[in-house]
């Protein structure tokens, strides 16, 4: 049987507002906001606002508007840092990788010759998320 899903996660307190995020894209089932260990510039999180753990217990009907947006993201943070391609990941439950219990997809920008940065590594400051976030807004037109 599947874990249960903690609405006490980080997640789902970004998602109702109670912690802060960069918030680069919002509509009425997906939100995107900047990974604060990112594993590359501008690493993005797509995240829907259905609750489930991961893919294994999402309802399917959640996976249609995700992918819509994680293609959307991909499209935007390429052109964002001039990018030459989008690496895109995601954990389900602890073995696969999984540190937080809300299902979500990475977008990672990448560059030839550059490799991912540590999964969950090192904080990024507050002001570079920013300063990229702002750029991937402005690459989504917004
Ligand atoms: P997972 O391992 O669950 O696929 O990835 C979780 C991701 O969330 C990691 O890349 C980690 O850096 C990121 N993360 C963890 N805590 C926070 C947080 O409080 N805010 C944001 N924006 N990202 C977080």
């Amino acid at each position: 049987m599947a874990e249960a899903y903690d609405p006490g996660n980080i997640f789902a307190k970004i998602l109702r507002g109670e912690i802060p995020s960069q918030r680069v894209y919002e509509d009425d089932s997906v939100v995107a906001f900047m990974d604060v260990m990112p594993q590359g510039v501008g690493h993005t999180l797509v995240v829907p606002k259905a609750p489930s753990r991961n893919i294994l217990d999402a309802d399917p009907a959640t996976f249609g508007p995700l992918f819509a947006v994680v293609q959307k993201m991909a499209v935007a943070v390429k052109k964002a840092f001039n990018a030459d391609g989008v690496t895109l990941m995601q954990f389900n439950e602890p073995a696969s990788g999984q540190t937080v219990f809300h299902l979500h997809v990475h977008v990672i920008p990448r560059f030839e010759g550059v490799p991912l940065k540590p999964h969950s590594g090192q904080m990024e400051k507050p002001e570079v998320l920013a300063e990229n976030a702002g750029k991937i807004r402005a690459a989504l037109g917004n």
